[in-house]
């Protein structure tokens, strides 16, 4: 098999280390550092701090939640415009990359107004003046990979998304993935499943991120059990590496209905990213193998869908579409995480309608099967 990765990728055991010479390489001298609050010393990530500060000047950069907020991204700004970077490193899990992404996208706006509502407007970003060092600690958010970024106002979700949010350099090293908590692991690496799987069926995909997803899934699948039980090298590599091919194959195709209905149970129910992905994409997988032709969005290949299927069903070990979903939610259960939507608070009807009225069903066009309201409804029933 060809190496997909190519530079700008910094990949292996120990990688992290390569990052004060990147620096150096890209003759940059005011570092703003972003990391996690415990992820940066939890992960063994800071022991470069000493070479990087020779180096660099560095400052770091810390006060943030997860799920990017844009209050925290006005005190990043701010925290820019003071201390002027010529370069942003982040090392962290999804949240800590894309808010550097985020950083760089709005640089120069410390006006928190003004800067609602230029993500708001969808403002294009055309350029990047810092240079951006992206360094995952989870397997994975894929967010090294991406060319967007998600940014809550308040409850509302926004993706921002440009080509600038690309990084100059990436460092996967497997060993900063492997001390995290079972859950983290567990949560981080469903969502990179559920984006490869996603990215296999979108109506967005290409030739290309098909490869890279089909590639993810054959490393992630047979990894992701043992990457959560005990994390040892072998695992976490193929798990670093698989969730870096996911995050190139939606960078290219985007996700699907699974993904666009997760936010609402992040937000709503404090339930995280991959797990809340996790809780519908089995009954995704079932409906998406039963489509008939006349179910399928205006322009997708039935023949082809059918075929995305069949793989799909296969690279879950499974015979059929109702088969593969049922192996999906027996994985996720031993993987440690609950199942089903009402077991992480979603248990009316009342409930359920909210959350599909929280997905605007006209933006559901990268999903291959057309879902009016009643049939995601439906769906998310299933899935309760
Ligand atoms: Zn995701």
């Amino acid at each position: 098999m060809s190496d997909p990765i190519r530079r700008p990728v910094t990949y292996g055991d120990g990688a992290v280390e390569a990052l004060p010479q990147l620096v150096a390489d890209l003759e940059r001298r005011r570092v703003l550092l972003v990391t996690g609050r415990r992820s940066f010393e939890a992960s063994g990530a800071q022991r470069v701090l000493p070479a990087l500060e020779a180096a660099a000047q560095v400052r770091r950069f810390s006060d943030f939640s997860p799920n990017t907020d844009v209050d925290d991204l006005a005190l990043g700004l701010v925290e820019v415009a003071r201390f002027d970077p010529d370069l942003i490193v982040a090392i962290g899990g999804g949240s800590a990359l894309d808010l550097a992404k985020l950083l760089c996208a709005f640089r120069g706006t410390t006006d928190p107004d003004e800067l609602r509502s230029g993500i708001r407007a969808g403002h294009r970003i055309d350029r990047r003046d810092t240079a951006l060092i992206l360094v995952p600690t989870t397997s994975g958010s894929g967010a090294e990979a991406t060319h967007f970024a998600v940014v809550y106002i308040g409850d509302e979700k926004f993706s921002v998304g440009s080509p600038a949010l690309l990084p100059d350099r990436v460092v996967l090293d497997p060993q900063l993935t492997v001390t995290g908590s079972a859950y983290q692991r567990a949560t981080s690496g469903i969502d990179a499943v559920a984006q490869a799987v996603e990215s296999l069926w979108a109506t967005g995909a290409t030739d290309r991120s098909r490869r890279f997803a089909r590639h993810a899934l054959r490393l992630l699948l047979p990894h992701l059990e043992r990457f959560v039980e005990q994390p040892t090298d072998e695992p976490a590599r193929a798990m670093a590496l698989g969730s870096h091919l996911a995050g190139r194959a939606i960078d290219i195709s985007r996700t699907t209905a699974a993904h666009a209905l997760s936010y609402g149970i992040t937000k709503g129910y404090g339930v995280s990213h991959g797990h809340a992905v996790a809780l519908t994409l089995g009954p995704f997988i079932e409906a998406h193998a039963a489509a008939a032709a006349g179910d399928l969005q205006p322009g997708v290949d039935a023949a082809l869908h059918a075929r995305v299927m069949e793989r799909v069903t296969a690279l879950l070990g499974a015979t059929s579409g109702t088969d593969a979903r049922d192996r999906f939610v027996a994985m996720i259960e031993r993987l440690g995480l609950v199942s089903r939507l009402s077991d992480v608070g979603v248990v009316t009807a009342d409930q359920r309608a909210a959350l599909v009225d929280g997905v605007n069903v006209e933006r559901l066009g990268n999903n291959p099967v057309a879902f009016d309201s009643a049939q995601l409804l439906s769906l998310v029933e299933r899935a309760a």
